[in-house]
């Protein structure tokens, strides 16, 4: 059975000049409570056992349950005093009977795949998994550090930066791991559990980059007046990500493209480009460029091999958005050389309106499935050698330019 411990015990110090007299979940979004559009949410999300966890303004809440949730299976909690956000689960702990349980925070609203993360969480066997959202300027939340499969490394305090994964309030937490790392009746989880054990324990992270708000402060509860009721955020952009070399171009063996006659392009990539660039908004090269950091090829030389990809695409009526690379050598541990997903992070906080749900990436190398996938985004593996590829994780694998509409349709990024 699928149980979620909601957490609604807050305050709302920063909200009550707006909603006086209400709890922070019952703020009314569009005529009906907040708390209305979250269980409903849940209920898409197949939770068959709701765990309130209560504190301030309990009884308005329970009101509300019992008066508009009557069929609803839920337990009621009522914290006595403060608990702090580990004492309210361990206060909680007997309600629960899963061995693993959602938490979610009453105050968010995050629509992420309730299934995704739980077979995520049950795949990496971990202690605690957290869905993570890409937020632009996230100084009001702490952010996320993870490595290419998702474990947690750090979790950084709240600072000015441009762009970071926040922990979006939605976790799953393993009953017995909790019940062994509690400590005491009144704790912080996020200070004594997960700041504490980050660097010994299973602490995983899936990427979702579905709408999300957090009402707690006046601005954001005014844009989910407006925003929830349709659960929609601003336009969404349709994204392709392009590898570069062997996907764009014929890779040359055991050497780099120096110059832009040595640039020629895969069988088939120009014939196909105009209806590909059709089912997309955006289209963004994303390539490692060790040549550069070597000083085989200068930057001089990349530009003019770049206008030559551009124009010639151009020409056959496609389009390329922007051009992104890395020019580092892999000794230089950057984050943006693929593996890992700096450059899809500089595309995402460049152009708010990506999304990595809404997006696709192709690419002829495990490194860049690896990329794709650390940052939950569909990927197609463009198999032109035709080579055993039974190891590399993917959600297709193409051949040819002549199947890739046909497997990019069948990917339908418009539904996620
Ligand atoms: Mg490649
Ligand atoms: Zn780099």
């Amino acid at each position: 059975m699928r149980e979620c411990l909601i957490l609604a015990g807050g305050l709302g110090t920063r909200l009550a000049h707006l909603v006086p007299d209400l709890p922070k979940s019952l703020a009314p979004i569009d005529g009906k409570p907040f708390l209305n559009y979250l269980i409903h949410y849940l209920l898409e999300q197949k939770v068959e056992h709701f765990i309130f966890s209560l504190g301030h303004r309990h009884a308005q809440i329970t009101e509300f349950l019992q008066k508009n949730f009557s069929q609803l299976n839920f337990s009621i909690v009522i914290e006595p005093t403060p608990l702090g956000t580990g004492g309210a689960i361990v206060n909680s702990l007997d309600h629960i009977n899963s061995e693993d349980f959602f938490l979610i925070n009453a105050d968010t609203f995050y629509t992420i795949s309730f299934d995704q993360l739980e077979s995520f969480h049950m795949k990496n066997n971990a202690d605690i998994t957290f869905a993570i959202k890409p937020m632009i300027n996230p100084f009001r939340y702490g952010t996320i550090e993870c490595d290419i499969f998702g474990k947690v490394k750090h979790f950084q305090e709240k600072k000015m930066m441009d762009f970071g994964l926040i922990n979006g309030g939605i976790n799953i937490i393993n009953r017995k791991y909790f019940k062994e790392k509690k400590s005491g009746k009144v704790f912080s989880f996020e200070k004594e559990i997960l700041e504490a054990n980050v660097n010994k324990d299973r602490f995983y992270s899936l990427v979702q980059d579905s709408y999300f708000i957090d009402i707690g402060i006046p601005e954001d509860y005014n844009r989910g007046i407006i925003e929830i009721p349709v659960y929609k955020s601003e336009k969404i952009k349709k994204t392709l990500f392009l590898d570069r070399d062997g996907v764009i171009n014929n890779l040359i063996p055991n050497d780099y493209v120096k110059t832009p006659e040595e640039f020629i392009f895969t069988n088939g990539f120009l014939d196909n480009i105009e209806k590909i660039s059709n089912e997309f908004d955006y289209i963004f090269v994303v390539t490692n460029q060790q040549c550069i950091g070597k000083n085989i090829v200068s930057l001089e030389a990349l530009t003019k091999i770049h206008y030559k990809m551009t124009s010639t695409i151009r020409q056959y009526k496609g389009k390329i958005t922007k051009i992104y690379y890395c020019p580092h050598l892999i000794n230089d541990f950057c984050k943006c050389r693929k593996p890992e997903a700096g450059l899809l992070d500089q595309i995402r906080a460049e152009f708010p309106e990506v999304r990595f749900t809404h997006t696709i990436f192709i690419g002829d190398s495990e490194t860049d499935m690896q990329a794709a996938h650390s940052r939950n985004i569909k990927s197609i593996f463009f198999n032109h050698s035709n080579q055993t590829s039974s190891s590399i994780q993917k959600d297709a694998e193409i051949n040819n330019w002549d199947s890739a509409l046909t497997t990019i349709y069948n990917l339908s990024i418009n539904k996620a």
